[in-house]
């Protein structure tokens, strides 16, 4: 496995690689969630590539950034047990050299949801998204459906922009009693690890309302809340029942939506969504 923590060195190393590469950008402080990323990306590529890098720019002021977890050496092993070709490790100045200035934004989709609780989020994932594969300048790119919207910001950048990368999305990869596998979930104590169920579960009630036929966006938001606020150590930021593709708010479900959440849990935020329909 080959890493190297410099563009300069990424572009030599990306030339020995094999076409098609499959690349899959990540924060590092790995788990089972990114490494079926890697899984599903080593089927399907001759080479596969990883990035880790923690983006200051997808951070707002007072978020993790500084705390984010992260352990390299632990990653770089991980990685290489699961016969990843090139790892990318830059620093910051790497990717935003001194007088950077040049933003990526996709508009209202990115305003909605996370975007909406965390300003300007979406313009750094774009911006560090559109970089990372001008760099790597892979054939396919692979993103966890944990990160729904992520996935939407990510596909119309994509498309029009012109990248010729086809983006897959890896279902969700979760814990047995059904929490999201996430490098945050390290925040949470032992008794809110226990309270941090209620996310998955409450989708679990939407989907099971759906299947019995609710198509009322608005009974599945209620829904949900209800079951957030009876967790005492949940503090519900926000949910919804969206189009899956402009993310839009629906009042009566007529095709796909996305319904998502996002809950605070002592020190950690987390999110948490479902494709219905
Ligand atoms: P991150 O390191 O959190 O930026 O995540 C890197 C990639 O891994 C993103 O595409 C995430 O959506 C994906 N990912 C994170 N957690 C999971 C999970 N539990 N299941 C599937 N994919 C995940």
């Amino acid at each position: 496995m080959i890493v190297v923590s410099t563009v300069d060195e990424l572009r030599r190393a990306r030339h020995t690689l094999a076409s098609p590469l499959g690349f899959i950008p990540t924060m590092g402080f790995l788990h089972a969630g990114h490494l079926g990323l890697v899984r599903v990306a080593r089927e399907q590529n001759p080479s596969v590539a990883v990035s880790i890098f923690v983006n200051p720019t997808q951070f707002g002021p007072n978020e993790d950034f500084a705390s984010y977890p992260r352990d390299l050496d632990r990653d770089l092993h991980l990685l290489a047990e699961a016969g990843v070709d090139l790892v990318f490790t830059p620093s910051v100045e790497e990717i935003y050299p001194p007088g950077f200035s040049t933003f990526v934004d996709v508009g209202p989709i990115a305003e909605r949801l996370e975007g909406k609780s965390r300003p300007g989020h979406f313009r750094g994932v774009a911006t560090v998204v559109a970089r990372l594969f001008n760099l790597f300048q892979p054939q396919r790119a692979y993103f966890g459906q944990k990160d729904g919207q992520q996935c939407v910001v990510v596909k119309k950048l994509t498309t029009e922009l012109g990248f010729p990368i086809d983006i897959v999305v890896v279902p969700t990869v979760r814990e047995p009693d059904g929490l999201a596998l996430s490098s945050r979930n390290v925040y949470l104590t032992p008794v809110e690890r226990v309270a941090a169920r209620v996310l998955s579960a409450s989708l679990r009630s939407a989907r099971v309302a759906f299947q019995k036929g609710e198509r009322s966006g608005e009974e599945l938001r209620r829904l949900i809340q209800s079951q957030i606020e009876r967790e005492p150590l949940a503090k519900l930021d926000y949910v919804s029942v969206a189009d899956a593709m402009t993310l839009e708010e629906v009042d009566r479900i007529e095709g796909p939506v996305m319904v998502s959440l996002a809950v605070r849990i002592g020190r950690a935020r987390l999110i948490d969504n479902e494709i219905l329909g």
